[in-house]
């Protein structure tokens, strides 16, 4: 989309306005002329409930400007969570986590298996820069679609890789979502990982300054 404005605002066909643009969130004008800000902060991958930032600001003579200000704070907040500032993808940050972090044994393996079965096959190309509510959405909805990530044609499932003859065990795939507990747990590895990710650009910055 916004390599599409660009484009056009190259070709002259478009101007810049801003006002034109859709904006992230919505203001709602309740009964007492106090206004309600509602900036959309993304689904909740384990409620899967959408969440909003909200605050209500009274009416006043800087009404106005104080609406576009809890705004701004808003949106940067949001941008802040999705848009860690680091060129890294998202493959990388759960691969040097599992590199440094004090990990036990078993929560290295799960995590491993985790990592390479869903975020990496699925998100792991993505700059972390680039993850907003959005492709977060998408993944969690697809992890919800099917844990195996199939291309949604029929197709049978093996009982093995290796060559062998068909039996009854080799059956039509049907999908089934990933579990409520592995979500979360993919969620506490990206979120985890993430933090990292924008800790570590901080050191960088703070050593480079
Ligand atoms: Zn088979
Ligand atoms: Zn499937």
């Amino acid at each position: 989309m916004v390599r599409g404005t660009k484009l056009l605002t190259m070709c002259g066909m478009a101007k810049r306005d801003g006002k034109k643009k859709r904006q992230p969130g919505n203001d709602e004008t309740l009964p007492s002329g106090s206004i309600r800000v509602r900036v959309y902060a993304g689904i909740d991958p384990v409620t899967n409930v959408a969440r909003y930032l909200r605050e209500t600001v009274p009416p006043g003579p800087d009404q106005k400007r104080e609406v576009e200000r809890v705004k701004a704070e808003f949106i940067a907040q949001v941008r802040a969570q999705r848009h860690p500032r680091t060129d890294a993808t998202v493959q990388q940050p759960p691969e040097q986590h599992l590199t440094d972090a004090k990990l036990g044994f078993k929560t290295r393996i799960n995590y491993r298996s985790q990592a390479e079965k869903h975020i990496i096959p699925c998100i792991g190309r993505q700059k972390v820069r680039a993850v907003d509510a959005r492709i977060t959405d998408a993944f969690y909805s697809e992890l919800r679609r099917c844990r195996d990530h199939c291309n949604g044609r029929p197709q049978v499932q093996h009982r093995t890789t290796q060559q062998h003859d068909c039996d009854e065990r080799c059956r039509p795939h049907v999908c089934r979502p990933l579990s409520e507990s592995s979500i979360l747990y993919i969620h506490q590895i990206l979120s985890g990982a993430f933090r990292r990710a924008v800790r570590l650009k901080c050191l960088d910055d703070m050593s480079r300054a």
